[in-house]
């Protein structure tokens, strides 16, 4: 290890607000680099957007499902000096996705001549596979644009994006250009005509919570890197990450207090943070906060009033959703490890949750089943289904919801039922955890307005406007996670994390920090 670097964490005290991906795994770099770290977490477990609910032997994702961008997961274990390898066991499985449509059903594959013969299937062209290729390959190069100049680097000032812009002009205009004129819809559009093929192949917007005609074909890239590489799944399921993160902090030294929630951060005269008050009153003294907490929750509920507080409220957020965790008393015939049912109208889906921001009349459901990969998240025979349903960010639509909750159950349970052939299916579920809405992701992790990914990816919130990991308005505070640079996900907020460091050493460095 770096002795230098060693040498300037040396006693600073950092108080970390919330053990989610990005505070633990900032937690661990710093105390590797010997800054006496302590984490609050409110709740009675790490993980926040990426932990699990269990009962009755079933285990369901709370938050994060899909494990995407292998290799910022395994670069993140190895700039905290470990092997993923022997923290996490992942598991291959090749025919990962369906997607059910009003009259028909997508097979994704891993192989690509099956992926290809699947689309000519559906859109008989004779040349599906050179398409597909072509397709990937574009985007096998804005994915490698986007992991060099998005996820690895932060932009502090207007001028390292304006240089960005004029570097990239010239190497990589075609990207650029892409990204600018082409939606991800009318990029698919390109190869594709088939309405169902496009829908299949830009369904991922509804991962980052965007619209696929109007968010930028950079996003293309979660489609390319599902049919690249194919998808991969934890062991004992996405927490297991987390469990490995918290491991490794407590073994560098990191003191993770749990049950414990922050109530203020404390700013002296001089608009610096001199350490936090708890939620029972105890007052913590440190050198420097960092808030891993939902970015608006932090400005608005743990700093003293600013402009920059209600702007940040302005900005678009990523819409909500309503999650159910159903116990099965049996394997359900038709299902997958994921399933994704689109409704007919594609479009109106979109609208109904980004313009209207209300629940979808006819909305989209993600169903995710674990132990379809890993047996042991559910009792043998058994299925334990995570169903995701997207809606519109509901700021306005507090109170009441629970008759809202339940006619959407109803809608979900209905659209099954026709698409399985199954009859009775409500009487099929054993367990019925309380779901997830916009009330509890606010409630449980203080996500802002009960949105689950923060800040929205639109292109007005990349790069240098999307909020700094500096607070601007206040010394010795700073930010990591998903709203901040370089954007939600968990492997995102894990970069996020590893390019806080330099900026806190290089502030201690340049005496930029105050202390006493
Ligand atoms: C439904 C859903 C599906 C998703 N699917 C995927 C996916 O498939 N793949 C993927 O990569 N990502 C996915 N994500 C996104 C991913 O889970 C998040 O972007 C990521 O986990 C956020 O991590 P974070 O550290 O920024 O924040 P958080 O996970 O929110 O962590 C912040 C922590 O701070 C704690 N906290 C908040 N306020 C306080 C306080 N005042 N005092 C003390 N502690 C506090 C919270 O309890 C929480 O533990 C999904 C998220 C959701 C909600």
């Amino acid at each position: 290890m770096n002795i230098k670097s060693r040498r300037l964490g040396g006693s600073k005290k950092v108080t970390i607000i919330g053990g989610g991906v990005g505070g633990l795994t900032l937690g661990a770099k710093l105390a590797q680099k010997d800054f006496d770290v302590t984490i609050y977490e409110k709740n009675s477990d790490c993980g926040g957007r990426c932990s699990r609910v269990h009962q009755d032997g079933y285990a369901f994702e709370q938050g994060a499902i899909l494990y995407l961008f292998d290799d910022i997961y395994k670069r993140t274990f190895r700039e905290l000096g470990e092997s993923m390898d022997d923290h996490v066991k992942l598991i291959e499985h090749e025919d990962h996705h369906q997607v059910f449509f009003e009259n028909d059903k997508f097979e994704y594959s891993n192989d690509r001549t099956r992926l290809a013969q699947e689309i000519e299937r559906i859109e008989p062209c004779g040349n599906a596979r050179e398409k597909l290729d072509n397709f990937c390959n574009e985007c096998k190069c804005i994915e490698k644009f986007v992991t060099e100049n998005v996820f690895y680097r932060t932009y502090d000032t207007i001028w390292q994006m304006l240089w960005f812009c004029i570097a990239n002009l010239i190497t990589n205009i075609k990207i650029l250009w892409t990204a600018l004129m082409y939606s991800m819809h009318s990029s698919v559009n390109r190869y594709f005509k088939n309405d169902l093929v496009c829908q299949a192949l830009t369904l991922q917007s509804l991962y980052f919570g965007i619209s696929p005609y109007t968010g930028s074909s950079l996003f293309s890239i979660l489609v390319a890197y599902e049919i690249a590489s194919g998808l991969k799944y934890p062991q004992k399921g996405m927490v297991s990450i987390v469990d490995a993160l918290e491991a490794i902090a407590i073994k560098n030294g990191v003191k993770i207090q749990k049950n414990k929630g922050v109530d203020k951060i404390l700013i002296d005269r001089s608009n610096k943070a001199t350490g936090v008050k708890l939620d029972d009153g105890t007052i913590v003294s440190c050198d420097i906060v960092v808030s891993n907490a939902d970015l608006t929750y932090t400005y608005n509920a743990l700093l003293p009033p600013t402009k920059y507080a209600v702007e940040l409220t302005k900005k678009d957020h990523v819409p909500s959703t309503i999650t159910f965790f159903w116990g099965m008393d049996s394997r359900i015939k038709g299902l997958k490890s994921h399933n994704i049912f689109i409704p007919s109208d594609y479009r109106k889906l979109f609208e109904d949750i980004h313009d209207k921001k209300t629940i979808p009349d006819d909305p989209s459901i993600f169903i995710h089943i674990a132990n379809r990969m890993d047996p042991d998240l559910a009792p043998d025979g058994k299925d334990a289904l995570t169903v995701i349903v997207p809606i519109g960010e509901m700021a306005g639509l507090r109170g009441g919801f629970e008759k809202k909750v339940e006619k959407v159950k109803k809608k979900v349970i209905a659209k099954l039922e026709h698409k399985l052939g199954i009859k009775d299916f409500a009487s099929k579920i054993v367990t019925d955890i309380q779901p997830e809405t916009p009330d509890s992701w606010q409630n449980k992790f203080n996500c802002w307005g009960g949105t689950i990914l923060g800040i929205s990816h639109s292109l007005t919130n990349l790069l240098y406007f999307r909020p700094q990991q500096r607070c601007s308005e206040f010394s010795n505070v700073y930010f990591v996670g998903a709203s901040t640079q370089p954007g939600a996900g968990v492997p995102l907020v894990m970069c996020s994390a590893l390019s806080l460091v330099p900026k806190i050493e290089a502030d201690l460095a340049k005496s930029k920090l105050r202390f006493q």
